[in-house]
């Protein structure tokens, strides 16, 4: 059988590579190779001696996904379809700013909660993503990535799990993925920008929490459970009181690690001004920051954004009750990888080369 190098920990390859009679730190050489220099054929590890690239090349997969294709927006968001060994397709979506880039990528293959304002679940579950194939988006992206620029504010920067799927149902592969993004000898990123985004599976979020000081995301989207129930299912399961006190009583949140909300705005569904001075009285007590991100709309779902001038009025209430709010603009709308919008819809091909 073919193990995967990407589906490891740094900790748990050194210890796969003893069992098998291989120095432990040769696993921190052969991840220098993968996650510091993108280089996955063991052949080309040329600190290795041939035996052990052999070896390695015999028992050992690197690769988990293929670029397939690489959809552009207008405003340079740019979404990548990849393509799973047994044939799936996963998308992630690369986000540039003005000093970094911001890739979000899928945990899931589809999605089991079926938020009724939402692509992806609208497409129902297959399976979970591996370790390896949540960590080759970020590889995939960053080989895009490289060679455009020598800036480094230009590389990827910024990780966000928002793309297809629920993180905290595929939770042991997501913590595996963190570990590796940020282990010294791996992609070392900071913690911090790193960021998981949940529905609200509340008894999965302290154990997500203390793999680091990452960032937690959660999507509310309402403040009154009926119209939670119909947004976001998981609510009914654990309603927005459960979820909030949650939040509420989490040791690890604190105003230098505050939960970042997402409220997608609905016209006509959760952006009443009562719903605007409600959200400030809910979320007292909980060190956040607010995300409102007028709808995109797409056809798998029957909701529009608000006009603009119910968008600000939602926004200017919500300053006033004392939240620390941020209006999001859309990115990518155009080539769907705008936030609940990735539903590995075929595309016009486009060849899986670096942007000129
Ligand atoms: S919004 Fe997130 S949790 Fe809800 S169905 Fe879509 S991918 Fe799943």
């Amino acid at each position: 059988m073919t193990l995967q190098l990407k589906d490891r920990s740094l900790a748990q390859l050194r210890e796969d590579f003893a069992a098998r009679g291989i120095a432990r730190y040769r696993a921190d050489q052969v991840a220098g190779w993968i996650y510091r220099h993108g280089v996955e054929d063991p052949m080309e590890m040329t600190n290795l001696d041939l035996p052990l690239r052999r070896q390695l090349a015999d028992e050992w997969s690197s690769r988990a996904l293929e670029l397939e294709t690489v959809q552009r927006s207008n405003d340079g968001t740019r979404k990548l379809v990849l393509r799973t060994r047994d044939g799936a397709a996963v998308e992630a979506v690369l986000i540039p700013e003005e000093r970094r880039n911001t890739l979000c990528i899928s945990t899931q293959v589809g999605c089991p909660l079926a938020c009724s304002f939402c692509a992806t679940g609208a497409l129902g579950f297959t399976r979970n993503l591996s370790t390896a194939e949540i960590i080759d988006q970020v590889c995939r992206a960053r080989d895009l990535v490289r060679g455009e620029s020598d800036e480094d504010a230009e590389r990827l920067s910024n990780i966000v799990f928002m793309g297809m799927g629920e993180p905290l149902l595929n939770l042991p592969k997501v913590l595996e993925a963190i570990r590796i993004l940020t282990d010294p000898k791996a992609f070392a990123m900071a913690p911090r920008r790193i960021t998981v985004s949940t529905a609200g599976v509340v008894p999965r979020i302290r154990p997500l929490l203390e793999v680091g000081p990452i960032n937690l995301a959660v999507s509310l989207h309402a403040v009154r459970d009926e119209v939670r129930d119909e947004l976001v299912p998981l609510n009914r399961e654990y309603p927005v009181e459960v979820l909030l006190d949650s939040l509420r009583n989490e040791e690890l949140v604190s105003p230098r690690r505050p939960v970042f909300f997402e409220y997608t705005l609905m016209k006509g569904v959760n952006d009443s001004l009562e719903d605007a001075r409600l959200l400030p009285r809910l979320l007292r007590g909980i060190p956040s920051k607010l995300n409102v991100i007028p709808m995109n709309p797409h056809p798998d779902a029957p909701y529009q954004p608000p006009a603009g001038d119910v968008i600000d009025r939602f926004t200017a209430a919500l300053h006033e009750g004392g939240l620390r709010v941020t209006l999001r603009r859309n990115r990518g709308a155009d080539i769907d990888a705008a936030c609940g919008q990735l539903a590995a819809r075929k595309a016009a091909p486009q060849p899986p080369a670096r942007d000129s």
